[in-house]
């Protein structure tokens, strides 16, 4: 365990298990499958509502696809300045959607704010020469570790839907989200006015296995031409599909992000106790952003454990620590022990 990310973990033993049970015979190729096909079902029971889902095998695809059904190529995606879409996708959001411009926002603690963005949308003008305001792209959990509310989502859907934009959720950790939350998952979703939802898995336990998932359904409509043609169609859709199945079942995908952010509550109650320690977000899932001495990353290193980290020219540095469903209370004491010998 290095705490570097939650995507170098192992896969979860029951979605490994359910790979091999769909192994044997022959089965329909491109998601003409059984398994494939009741997925729809189950993600319509898990959120309550009619839903429209698309497999992919990577949470970029997931992103790009899902925007490129909701703006033109001239126009606009509001994300923050710190999303994914932006910072970690080589320009995928502006390849899919034939050249539609990211336009990124600040906002505290890696969260877009209803404020911020009122004020923005109030600026922007219906004239030819500007961008026109299509999308908006909310990050849960967001890359600073941080969780939106259902009254946040909520009041940053009715601003969009009161410009005529659509939103997607970079759900790549949806399941922390919403066990940090404790709400249901309509309630941060379609119920709040998000239109299409990334839904991940790879990160909590799959091999490669991300959902698309629409609750707008008119967006769905050349879904699967689009994930065609951009190449992300796997033949072997069936273990695309056992994995999310898998997942989903027994509530597995909420049980393994639970345990996730456990372990990094736990960590961070460790941290919070160490003087020259402080966070930079306030912890509420799985990521964990603490400012500390250079030296105390150091240590760390030299131990073996590789977290991911971002030097500062005054001798200190921040680390981000990320616990995953597989993270062990051991893991955190022996990282704690080098820390604490400091
Ligand atoms: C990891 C991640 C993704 C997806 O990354 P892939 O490497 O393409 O699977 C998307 N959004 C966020 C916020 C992520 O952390």
């Amino acid at each position: 365990m290095s705490f570097h990310s939650d995507n170098e973990t192992g896969v979860a033993p029951e979605i490994f298990a359910a790979l091999a049970a769909v192994n044997d015979g022959t089965v329909m190729p491109y998601g003409n499958d059984q398994l494939t096909a009741s997925l729809n079902e189950s993600l319509s029971r898990l959120f309550g509502t009619e839903v429209n889902a698309f497999l992919v095998v990577t949470g970029t695809a997931s992103n790009v696809l899902a925007l490129s059904t909701m703006t033109p190529p001239y126009g606009g995606i509001y994300c923050h300045e710190k999303a994914h879409i932006l910072v970690d996708e080589c320009g995928g959001p502006e390849f899919y959607t034939g050249g539609a411009r990211l336009l990124p926002m600040t906002g505290a603690d890696g969260k877009l704010h209803a404020d911020d963005l009122a004020v923005v949308l109030r600026e922007q003008r219906d004239d030819v020469h500007y961008i026109k305001p299509s999308a908006l792209s909310l990050t849960q959990v967001t890359e600073s570790g941080t969780v939106y509310t259902p009254e946040d989502v909520t009041d940053l859907c009715r601003l969009a839907k009161d410009k005529g934009m659509h939103v997607h959720m970079d759900g790549t950790r949806f399941a922390n989200a919403v066990a940090s939350l404790g709400c249901h998952p309509a309630d941060i979703t379609w119920k709040a006015g998000v239109d299409v939802l990334s839904f991940g898995a790879t990160k909590n336990g799959a091999i490669a296995a991300e959902a698309v998932v629409f609750f707008n359904q008119t967006l769905a409509q050349d879904f699967s031409a689009r994930r065609k043609r951009g190449g992300h169609l796997p033949s072997k859709m069936r273990f695309m599909a056992a994995q999310f199945n898998a997942y989903l079942e027994n509530d597995r995908w909420l049980g393994y992000a639970t345990h996730a952010n456990r372990m990094a509550e736990k960590l961070a109650v460790e941290l919070n106790e160490v003087p020259d320690v402080e966070f930079s977000y306030p912890v509420q899932a799985n990521l964990i952003f603490a400012d500390m001495p250079q030296a105390m990353l150091k240590a760390i290193q030299d131990t073996g454990y590789q977290p991911d980290y971002w030097l500062w020219e005054n001798g200190r540095c921040e680390v981000r620590f990320v616990t995953a469903f597989n993270t062990r209370e051991q893991d955190i004491e022996q990282l704690m022990k080098v820390i604490r010998s400091l």
